[in-house]
């Protein structure tokens, strides 16, 4: 009597499961044919950081620290320097600029402290976010990785226009 009852329970789950499969069938499709198609992002997206630079070229990072100071994971490396030339030769728009600028993405969480932290707007989160590598060295990350004037940018992504939802697959249909 038992085998007859669990035929039967394991029936109704059969049919129960394939109900919910072909229900599924002509509902909107949200797999994306990555990297043949770009994978969309909201604007909100925290990616790989960018260093940002002013109108004239010039870093806007000033060695500061509280970006470093915010940050939970202890990944941000900073050595500061000063270059006292003129605006219109040096590196950065005020005289203290970062000399270096790492970060360890083996220890990012992304979780946008450091863009908080920033009182100059010099960095905030870009889109990529190809960070797979062979060799875990390569996720140390420097200033010519992070500079937006030298960052290369993934086209295997786009973001998504205002009103668009990209997030209705995580929602109760
Ligand atoms: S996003 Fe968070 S964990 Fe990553 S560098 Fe910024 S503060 Fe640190
Ligand atoms: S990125 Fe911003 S918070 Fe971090 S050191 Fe530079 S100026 Fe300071």
């Amino acid at each position: 009597m038992s085998l007859i009852s669990d035929v039967i329970q394991s029936t109704k789950a059969v049919i129960k499961g394939m109900a919910n499969t072909i229900s599924q069938i002509p509902k909107e499709k949200w797999t994306v044919q990555y990297p043949d198609d770009p994978v969309t992002f909201q604007p909100r997206y925290r990616g790989m950081h960018l260093l940002h630079v002013d109108e004239h070229g010039k870093e806007k990072c000033v060695a500061c620290y509280l970006c470093s100071a915010s940050c939970p994971s202890e990944c941000i490396y900073i050595e500061a320097e000063t270059d006292p030339r003129p605006y219109e030769e040096r590196i950065g728009r005020d005289e203290r600029y970062a000399k270096v600028y790492n970060i360890d993405y083996t220890r990012c969480i992304f979780c946008g402290f450091c863009v908080e932290a920033c009182p100059k707007d010099a960095i905030t989160h870009g889109y990529n976010f190809e960070l797979s590598v062979y060799n875990r060295a390569d996720l140390l990350k420097t200033k010519d990785d992070l500079l937006i004037t030298k960052q290369k940018q993934s086209k295997n992504y786009r973001i998504a226009l205002s009103g668009e939802d990209v997030d209705s697959e995580y929602k109760e249909v």
